[in-house]
């Protein structure tokens, strides 16, 4: 998004991906819970989406379970299919104007005479790009942050580690997205079930760093899965981290801008980084656009686009990870009460904010510790 909206703007842009292929090895559960949030930013093709999504079942610790319904196409949400659709994405950027060099790995960013130069290597070859500007889309791991001297660090108890199977499975409900919560399945997470269609889906845990060991996150899903749906057949086995650190200190500097899970953009509760990388993107692609039409990619500059996502979705994320840290100390009991209490309720449609302010007034008491946090 960052490429296509600075080319579309006119810059020269060059994108580059690491890997052989745009989209490969898929590291995510493909859901976006609001269709509308990915309207409003891309035409949506057909072709992205793997399933319409009509809602949830949520799974507390005690086995209780409740759903929570939309209306095919207005409510609920997606699952992508990100083979296709990062490399839509990437078509989208290369139609704006911008190069898009795939087997191309970033090695090091060096400043000279105002100019920022990125060390690459293409297919074996060594490459160097002079740029004005460099915007970091590298990822939970990136680089960029570090070589620009950004404090990128994350504690472990502020990382999710996952752990995800791609399965067939003929009993998997194509409609409903499934939840299952608990210390002891899941502790400080979540287990997700995420269908795709034709029997398919993405079936994967969510630990927080700081409980989980090694090998952990795999052991716990398939003793979940043994349980749950014995007859599914792993097609694909995955593993990642999300960071659920909240906003960083500062994600600029002199030339340099981060988005996504490069710049910890991510929801610190649910672990969706999707959408918010996307906007991300947008804001940074216009930023660019900004500062070299004036000649001037000074971080005082930059910061223009740490303050627009600020406003725009990065206060929402210090609220999530406040509400983060509070529900790390409910206990099961809690979550059972929590689960219960949204019973007959359609949450499918509300946003992560409005959801917690409908459980606050369900829950007073237990919740009150979170009520700074409402509004
Ligand atoms: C198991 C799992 C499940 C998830 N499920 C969901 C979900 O259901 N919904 C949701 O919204 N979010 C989900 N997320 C989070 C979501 O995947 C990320 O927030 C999102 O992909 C962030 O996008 P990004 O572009 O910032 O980073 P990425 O998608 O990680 O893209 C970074 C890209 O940079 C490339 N790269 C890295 N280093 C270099 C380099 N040195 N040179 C060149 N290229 C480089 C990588 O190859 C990669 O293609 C999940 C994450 C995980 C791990």
């Amino acid at each position: 998004m960052a490429a296509k909206t600075a080319a579309e703007a006119g810059l020269d842009v060059v994108l580059l991906e690491k890997r052989q292929e745009i989209g490969e090895p898929i590291r995510c559960a493909e859901g976006v819970s609001i269709r509308s949030e990915l309207k409003e930013l891309i035409d949506v093709e057909p072709s992205w989406i793997s399933t319409e999504i009509q809602g949830a079942r949520m799974h507390s610790p005690n086995g209780d379970s409740i759903f929570t319904t939309g209306v095919k196409g207005e409510g609920g949400g997606y699952i992508l299919d990100r083979k296709i659709f990062d490399r839509a994405l990437a078509i989208r950027a290369a139609r704006s104007g911008a190069l898009v060099m795939v087997k191309t790995r970033a090695t090091g960013l060096t400043r000279k005479d105002g100019q920022l130069i990125v060390s690459a290597v293409c297919q074996g070859e060594r490459l160097h790009i002079e740029a004005p500007l460099v915007i970091g889309a590298d990822g939970v791991e990136s680089k960029v942050a570090r070589w620009a001297g950004m404090d990128s660090k994350m504690k472990p108890e502020d990382i999710m580690v996952c752990a995800q199977f791609l399965v067939f499975d003929e009993g998997i409900d194509p409609d409903y997205c499934e939840f299952f919560f608990g210390n002891f399945i899941a502790p400080g997470g979540y287990i997700w079930i995420f269908p795709k269609g034709d029997g398919r889906a993405n079936v994967g845990i969510g630990l927080q760093g700081s409980r989980s060991g090694p090998r952990m996150p795999v052991r716990l899903l398939e003793s979940f899965m043994q349980k749950r749906m014995p007859k599914a057949k792993v097609l694909q086995v995955m593993a990642g981290g999300i960071p659920t650190s909240g906003p960083m200190k500062s994600i600029t500097s002199d030339g340099v801008m981060l988005v996504g899970d490069a710049a910890h953009q991510s929801d610190p509760l649910t672990g969706g980084g999707i959408i918010n990388a996307m906007r991300a993107g947008v804001l940074a692609g216009r930023a660019a656009a900004e500062a070299v039409s004036t000649e001037d990619a000074s971080q005082a500059v930059l910061r223009e686009y740490e303050g627009r996502w600020k406003s725009s979705f990065g206060k929402q994320l210090v609220k999530s990870y406040n509400a983060k840290r509070f529900f790390l100390s409910l206990d099961d009991d809690d979550f059972n009460h929590l689960t219960k209490s949204l019973y007959g309720r359609d949450i499918s449609s509300m946003h992560t904010k409005d959801l917690l302010r409908f459980l606050f007034r369900q829950n007073p008491k237990l919740l009150w510790n979170l009520r700074n946090l409402m509004f």
